[in-house]
């Protein structure tokens, strides 16, 4: 399985790349809504990744 840090990472890399490629204004800002919308994506996996480890080690627990 590929880390949340890993593919953010990544995700930079491209983002980094497709900036200094941009030559227009409208060009970087699309660079940046692309990019905002991937980080977005991973985020959204990666909480519900997370929710899903909670809620896993939760049911083990004894309710008091
Ligand atoms: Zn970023």
């Amino acid at each position: 399985m590929v880390s949340y840090a890993s593919e953010v990472a990544s995700i930079h890399k491209q983002f980094n790349v497709a900036l200094k490629r941009a030559k227009s204004r409208q060009a970087v800002l699309n660079c940046y809504w692309k990019h905002k919308a991937q980080h977005e994506r991973l985020l959204k996996k990666h909480l519900k990744e997370e929710i899903a480890q909670v809620n896993k080690i939760k049911a083990r627990i004894k309710y008091k």
